[in-house]
């Protein structure tokens, strides 16, 4: 990738951006706000939804109908 492709966005307005763009790289300084914020959830290792299975435990997950789904911690955050 050539740096010419490469474009600085507000990280609040990705929801913005075309559809076009699937993937990109983040860059960014956190700052917490709120200390008692959650920072994960486990989710549904297919469909990324909340679940209460517990970390790799294998379920059939009823939001995405798959089988075989596994719990998959992943990070949250307020923006
Ligand atoms: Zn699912």
């Amino acid at each position: 990738m050539s740096s010419a492709t490469i474009a600085t966005h507000i990280i609040s307005r990705i929801i913005d951006l075309p559809d076009t763009i699937t993937f990109f790289t983040l860059k960014a300084i956190v700052s917490i706000k709120h200390q008692n914020q959650p920072y994960w959830y486990m989710s549904c290792s297919k469909c990324k939804r909340f679940t209460t299975a517990e970390y790799k435990e294998e379920f059939d997950c009823l939001q995405c109908k798959n089988n075989n789904c596994h719990g998959l911690p992943r990070y949250i955050t307020n923006l």
